[in-house]
């Protein structure tokens, strides 16, 4: 039957215009060869890599959604919302710009504990690893870490410096979950809460209690399967999108090579059993 042929989707993934090694069309080519017949390009908290991507797999016959993944304030920590073919790009543009300089600001206050740790000029080497300098990450300060040989890989620099509450961490205020809900609404945008497993709440707030807000918020789908989760979270979520009546989303969550980690489109599959998030898309 048509309709059982399993369509291999990725609807998250980053390019060089937040924190991935790539540019919007590489990423989409890589994407493409891998077989993926929709996607979407989810840079952090900017659209500034969708107009390229979009021209690349218009070129190649994929079907490309817009996306963005959201930094969000909840339960004192930061989580990720992915916003999926939102019509109205413009907010998202004026978001960028406020949270850019948000960023620089913390860059410099995140090299300044570097320093104090005796590790310099971090911020000068993070930009120029940065594709988009007015989108710096933490990311980028790992990278700079793997390269002048401080560690010898970037988990090991978020595990020993850069990880929420680490020695090198700087607290950002995001927007919160009412906030960005409503932004996302307001841009017609279908809100998706990525990764849900790689959250540590702490007690007692869990990721339920999340989920159950996002739900009341008029949240629509969680990514099931994803790059960033372990198989038991991807199993976990497809009972848990299936209990609380979310749409199912999927992603590789890529940023380039990383050992371990799926390249473009090849996340776990999504269940055949569950609906996804291609449901509220289709005009998209
Ligand atoms: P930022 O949005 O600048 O705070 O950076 C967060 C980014 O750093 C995420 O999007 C991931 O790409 C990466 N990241 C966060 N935590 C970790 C971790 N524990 N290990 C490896 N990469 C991480
Ligand atoms: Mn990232
Ligand atoms: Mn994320
Ligand atoms: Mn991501």
């Amino acid at each position: 039957m048509g309709l059982s042929i399993e369509m291999r989707m990725d609807l998250h993934m980053h390019s060089s215009a937040s924190d991935g090694v790539y540019s919007p069309a590489e990423v989409v080519r890589k994407a493409h060869a891998n077989g993926v017949e929709v996607m979407a390009l989810t840079d952090h908290d900017t659209v500034s890599g969708l107009k390229e991507a979009r021209k690349e797999a218009q070129k190649l016959g994929m079907r490309f959604i817009d996306g963005v993944e959201l930094s969000v304030c909840w339960g004192a920590k930061t989580i990720h919302v992915v916003s999926l073919g939102p019509k109205k790009l413009e907010p998202y543009r004026e978001l960028s710009e406020k949270l850019s300089h948000q960023r620089d600001v913390r860059a410099r206050t995140i090299a300044s504990k570097f320093d104090s740790m005796g590790i310099y000029n971090t911020y000068k080497q993070a930009l120029e690893l940065a594709g988009n300098k007015l989108n710096l990450s933490r990311r980028h300060f790992a990278l700079a870490l793997v390269q002048r040989g401080t560690v010898g890989t970037e988990d090991e620099a978020f595990e020993k410096y850069l990880k929420d509450d680490g020695p090198a961490y700087v607290k950002t205020e995001w927007m919160n979950l009412v906030e960005a809900m409503r932004f996302i609404r307001d841009t017609e945008g279908v809100a998706v809460i990525a990764h849900p497993g790689r959250y540590n709440f702490a007690a007692p707030l869990t990721t339920i209690d999340l989920l159950e807000e996002f739900k009341a918020l008029g949240g629509d789908a969680i990514e099931v399967t994803t790059g960033s989760h372990f198989e038991a979270e991807n199993e976990r979520y497809m009972r848990v999108a299936l209990n609380m009546g979310f749409l199912a989303s999927t992603g590789s969550d890529y940023h380039g090579f990383k050992p371990g980690r799926p390249e473009p489109g090849l996340q776990e599959p999504l269940p055949e059993y569950l609906p996804t998030v291609l449901e509220l898309l289709k005009d998209r």
